[in-house]
């Protein structure tokens, strides 16, 4: 048996995450993601691809299940494009929370893309809800039957509430797909957390595969440095953010040095999603870090002190104050509005925490010093102060390491990375771990080969033929000749030769060698080889050399009988 893995989006690349891993007959689609950066048919995945290599007739009867890791649109983006649009209707796993938080993601982003750019609509916002009605929702470690011989089980994989990584079995034939994970815990998220499974391949994202991340609570001290520095002059924050993920990262941050510092300086939080996203947290609590966990009950940290809602009219108040503000990257919306009337004035900071692709302001503003920025008919002054974050959900090349070495797959597959710093890592997980890797394009396939268990009895003769003299009384006297491994008993891996005995309809056996005999009801017999070679050499009386060379083959036909 092999796992066939087709990569439909995120090979070589971050953006559409879609791999679609066939093993023993069984199909999943790991993510179903949109890749931002375009806005023509490359933003989804290529799912035709699936219908050529399979012969399908559609995609319900191509693809067993679809499991998606978490609400990110890289993740996600395309789903209701493949239910609604492409027919779809097989079974959808997620987490409670992804399918709690999905539907305001796919919304929000179904806006910015429609009301904001002014795109041809894809699908509906009743098409995302149609959509999240097929969803089946699954807890962390539930062992999900998707059929009698396909299984699927979630394992808590910190980078944003409700993510997942998703272990996958069919037969002997196991994998592990990470989507994204984060291996240390932020404020308040977990690391992620699998168990030690046996695997044949393990699909891990690779962001991050060639950096090696400082400590959290220096790049947190800087932060708040800057921030309360900006404040103390009198100055204005904008820290342009998402609504679920960093948002709630900071102002827990914030809030706690707020109260420790005694600071009376408001912090507010635009309209958006960002309020109610914080009820989604509080209800969600479960999946938190740790320390929130433990703490809940006597003061929930979502229940920030220093934050409060923020008006539109407030824009244009004097004095110092901090303002969480949607979308993140600054690429339109609130965000871009604050931007223009904060931006001209050097008392100003505006804090961009993490990632910001081509074509946002973020991206520009973290690309160098510029004291001005065109955006589409305006021109923005900028003597702002600037100062970036790296506040990132994702492992590093060290939390990637660490989980493959754990996990030890026989094969590691890398996505969602760079292909420069994928070809870096390949290196050090083939070197260093001694395992083969690979990262494949996308629309390539990568063909892994499975071991398969055969599990079979081993008659009692066997057992005891092959144990050590001194167990062989432990093992009769203890009843332990049945059940148990010999290497069990001795508490030692032990090497036995043995007799394979497959026959139709029946459960294979190891034999002894008498036992074989029994069962054919032949007896014992041998065969003896008698060496030619005198034979020869007496006849051969010709020349002295043909004698000498008759004996040197007889030697080493001597050596070859003796072995
Ligand atoms: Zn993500």
């Amino acid at each position: 048996m092999a796992i066939e893995c087709l990569v439909l989006g995120s090979g070589q690349d971050v953006g559409k995450s879609c791999v679609v891993v066939t093993i023993g007959g069984k199909r999943v689609m790991f993510d179903c993601g949109m890749h931002m950066a375009y806005q023509d048919q490359r933003r989804y995945p290529d799912f035709s691809r699936v219908l050529a290599a399979t012969g399908a007739p559609d995609y319900t009867s191509a693809i067993s299940c679809v499991v998606i890791t978490h609400f990110h649109q890289d993740h996600i983006g395309a789903l209701p494009f493949f239910t609604e649009v492409c027919g779809y209707h097989g079974p959808i796993y997620m987490t409670y929370p992804t399918k709690a938080l999905a539907p305001f993601m796919l919304e929000d982003n179904r806006k910015v893309m429609v009301d904001r750019r002014g795109e041809e609509e894809q699908y509906s916002y009743e098409d995302i809800l149609t959509c999240m009605k097929k969803v089946t929702p699954i807890d962390l470690k539930q062992t999900v039957e998707v059929d009698k011989d396909l299984i699927i089980r979630a394992y808590y994989a910190g980078h944003v509430l409700g993510a997942a990584m998703i272990y996958a079995k069919v037969g002997d034939a196991a994998m592990v797909y990470t989507g994204d994970y984060n291996m240390t815990p932020d404020r308040h998220l977990g690391a992620a957390q699998i168990d030690r499974l046996k695997l044949d391949l393990l699909i891990t994202e690779s962001t991050y595969a060639k950096t090696i991340r400082d400590s959290r609570h220096a790049r947190e001290r800087e932060f708040l440095k800057a921030v309360h520095k900006c404040v103390s002059a009198g100055g204005k924050v904008l820290i342009p953010t998402f609504a679920l993920g960093r948002a709630q990262e900071l102002c827990i941050l914030l809030d706690d040095y707020w109260e420790r510092m005694n600071l009376k300086i408001p912090i507010y939080l635009s309209a958006g999603l960002t309020l109610q996203s914080n009820l989604y947290y509080k209800m969600l609590i479960g999946w938190t870090s740790q320390k929130i966990k433990d703490s809940y009950t006597v003061h929930n940290p979502f229940d920030f002190k220093h934050v409060c809602h923020f008006e539109r009219s407030y824009i244009n108040n004097p004095g110092p104050c901090v303002l969480f503000a949607t979308p993140g990257m600054i690429f339109g919306g609130f965000s871009l509005e604050v931007f223009k009337k904060w931006a001209p004035s050097e008392k100003n900071l505006v804090a961009l925490p993490g990632y910001c692709s081509a074509g946002s302001i973020g991206h520009k503003l973290m690309s160098g010093k510029s004291t001005g920025i065109d955006y589409k008919d305006t021109h923005i002054d900028v003597r702002c102060q600037i100062h970036q974050l790296s506040f990132s959900p994702h492992t590093d090349s060290k939390g990637i390491m660490d989980l493959t070495e754990f996990l030890s797959p026989k094969h590691v597959i890398l996505v969602h990375g760079e292909k420069p710093s994928m070809a870096f890592l390949k290196e050090r997980i083939e070197s260093e771990l001694g395992m083969p890797c690979y990262f494949p394009a996308n629309h390539e396939t990568v063909s892994i080969p499975t071991t398969q268990n055969l599990k079979m009895s081993a008659t009692e003769r066997f057992i005891t033929s092959c144990a050590a003299e001194q167990t062989k009384d432990r093992l009769q006297q203890g009843n332990l000749i049945c059940g148990n491994s010999v290497s069990e008993v001795n508490g030692s891996e032990k090497l036995a030769e043995g007799i394979l005995l497959m026959e139709k309809h029946k459960k294979p056996k190891i034999l002894c060698e008498d036992e074989l005999l029994e069962a054919l009801g032949v007896e014992r017999h041998s065969v003896q080889f008698e060496p030619m070679a005198s034979a020869r050499i007496g006849a051969a009386d010709d020349s002295e050399e043909l004698q000498q060379a008759d004996a040197d083959d007889l030697e080493s036909e001597g050596k070859q009988m003796k072995l």
